[in-house]
């Protein structure tokens, strides 16, 4: 079954991209913990990250370095947190999530409430701002 991250890439589901290329992608979360929560995620569906094969899982990781660096272009933060769960959708993806302290990595509090034009403006800062990256 296509997954619902497959269907955002295909562009079947709308969300807020900030980055892609040919073997990743990356966009807002819908539920945000923190102001620029980005999901980053292989094109290659494969439900459990560690079974991805060293390739992707690296490129995977490269990939979201320079997601991170734009993220942290546009959002305050002391530094850029990486988080993996993966309980909820079945395809691999790593949360990248601002940090200013270790309360903004709680998926427990209550999630953040962002403007849909907000959302998309934020969404477009920081895809210029990992444009910009040397
Ligand atoms: P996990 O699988 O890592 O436990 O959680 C999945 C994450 O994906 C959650 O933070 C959730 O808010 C996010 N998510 C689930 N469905 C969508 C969606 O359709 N669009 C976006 N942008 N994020 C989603």
């Amino acid at each position: 079954m296509t997954s619902i991250f497959t269907k955002i890439i295909n562009g079947e589901i709308p969300c807020h991209k900030v980055a892609e290329d040919a073997h990743y992608f990356a966009f807002l979360d819908i539920n945000p913990v923190a102001k620029g929560h980005t999901l980053v995620i292989p094109k290659k569906e494969v439900d459990y990250i560690f079974d991805l094969d060293a390739e992707t899982l690296s490129g995977l990781t490269l990939f979201a370095q320079k997601v991170a660096k734009g993220i942290a272009k546009v959002v305050p933060c002391k530094r850029v947190g990486v988080t993996v769960l993966g309980l909820e959708v079945p395809h691999a993806h790593v949360h990248l999530i601002p940090l200013n302290s270790e309360a903004d990595v709680d998926f427990k509090k209550p999630k953040l409430k962002m403007e849909s034009a907000e959302t998309a403006a934020l969404a477009r800062e920081i895809q210029s701002a990992i444009g910009n990256l040397q």
